[in-house]
């Protein structure tokens, strides 16, 4: 017997049919003896819904009430599937994050969980039952409800998964597994077996959706066997409840991964902006005066290039913001002119970053400059760089943004044979 923690999101249980399906895989691991904790999201669509709908009733909203609505999507699946799942004749009862409880932050619309009472679904598994928890929620300090940010379930699966100390977290989505690149703009991407959390937490945090940012920390943070796999394969297909290698993608330990690439994947996220100031006065604490008051406003600074002029006096800062926090960046600077004293600010939205992901990077040179030079060979214009020991990332004009990702993922090798 094992313990198993499933998550389903928003298009594993758009209606009631694929709700169904969902229903039958987890029949399938109770039927074989485990003990099951299911955490779903809400139905596709939903969420994009009531987040429009919280902008239509005001476009500055207080966040305690974003979340009383947001997180309703979540509740509806839970009972749904609970609802189904009773109806097969599996003991189960749907919860939400207050229930259990799973304790969160204060940070409205992007709360970090902080602790869930583990022995509450211990008690659940004990009693034969299913728990079905509403995924994406918790509460806050002050007894609110809040949520953990777009995606939020699959963190909410892993954290329980470690809070019961699960032998696995199956997301269940809906691609088969992890792939090269995101298979929608990459047919030939391909599926990899495993790949290894410091991978994944860059694939990640780097644009690839199939996982929240949080829960690959989390999932390397506390060792939970985590599987991506897919929610539309039958569920009554030979292996699909194989205990130890069930289908899909296992993020893991580097050294489980016997033939390591050194590039494993190619991630993209669209919608950067560029923000330069012109001619800042060069002098100590000018990088603190810009950015401080920026992160103050809880806007993201990504990619920062700073160029010092011929005499040594002035500097080209050049940064990177998402496209949605361009006027607000903007504004700060505007109130800043004076204390940073800048000649202009100039800002460009539409940019993509394209980057090129693998622990091989480490013992491998001259990674980097391939990219350039297929880049270059495209005619793709390079606007600013980073990298890291594991990854180099490359902002790119928006339009080529599906040319650049094929192209890298052409010139190191990954795509299908
Ligand atoms: P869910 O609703 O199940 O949480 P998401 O839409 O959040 O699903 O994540 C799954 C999607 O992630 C896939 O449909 C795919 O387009 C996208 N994706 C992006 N990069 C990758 C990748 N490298 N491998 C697999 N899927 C990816
Ligand atoms: N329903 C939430 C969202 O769309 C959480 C999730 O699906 O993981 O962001
Ligand atoms: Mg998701």
């Amino acid at each position: 017997m094992a313990r198993i923690v499933m998550k389903f999101g928003g298009t594993s249980v758009a209606d009631i049919a694929r709700i169904r399906n969902v229903a039958r895989h987890v029949k399938r691991e109770v039927d074989a003896g485990h003990e099951v904790a299911v955490v779903v999201s809400a139905m596709a669509g939903k969420t994009n819904e009531l987040v429009g709908w919280t902008r239509e009733a005001s476009p500055m909203h207080d966040a305690r009430e974003y979340d009383a609505v947001v997180a309703s999507g979540e509740q509806v699946t839970a009972g749904l599937l609970a609802i189904t799942l009773q109806n097969m004749g599996v003991h189960a009862r749907s919860w939400q994050g207050w229930q259990i409880p799973i304790k969160t932050d204060n940070a409205h619309g992007a709360a970090r969980i902080l602790d869930i009472d583990g022995a509450f679904l211990i008690k659940r598994f004990g009693e034969g039952q299913v728990a079905v928890i509403a995924g994406f929620q918790g509460i806050g300090p002050d007894n609110r409800i809040s949520t953990l940010g777009r995606g939020g379930s699959d963190t909410s699966a892993v954290a329980i998964a470690a809070a019961v100390k699960a032998d696995r977290c199956d997301i269940y989505t809906d691609v088969d597994g992890v792939y090269t690149t995101d298979p929608r703009i990459e047919p030939k991407a391909r599926r990899l077996a495993k790949i290894s959390f410091e991978e994944m937490l860059e694939m990640a945090s780097l644009g690839a959706k199939v996982l929240q940012v949080r829960s690959v920390e989390l999932a390397m943070v506390h060792r939970v066997r985590t599987f991506v796999r897919s929610s539309f394969d039958d569920p009554d297909a030979p292996g699909m409840g194989d205990l130890l290698n069930p289908p899909g993608t296992l993020i893991c330990d580097e050294e489980e991964i016997v033939e390591q690439q050194v590039v494993t994947g190619i991630a993209y996220a669209k919608d950067e902006a560029q923000i330069s100031l012109r001619r800042v006065g060069d002098r100590p604490g000018v990088a603190a005066g810009i950015f401080g008051p920026l992160a103050e406003a809880n806007i993201n600074v990504d990619m920062i290039v700073q160029n010092i002029s011929e005499d040594g006096k002035y500097t080209d800062m050049t940064f990177t913001v998402p496209s949605g926090d361009v006027d607000k960046a903007l504004a700060v600077l505007e109130r800043l002119k004076a204390s940073i004293g800048y000649d202009v600010v100039q800002s460009e939205a539409g940019m993509s970053k394209v980057s090129v992901i693998g622990i091989g990077m480490r013992s491998h040179a001259g990674v980097a400059a391939t990219a350039f030079k297929a880049l270059a060979d495209r005619s793709i214009n390079i606007r600013a760089i980073t990298t890291s020991e594991i990854k180099i990332s490359i902002l790119i004009d928006g339009p080529y943004t599906e040319l650049a990702v094929r192209t890298l993922h052409s010139v190191y090798g990954l795509d299908k044979q």
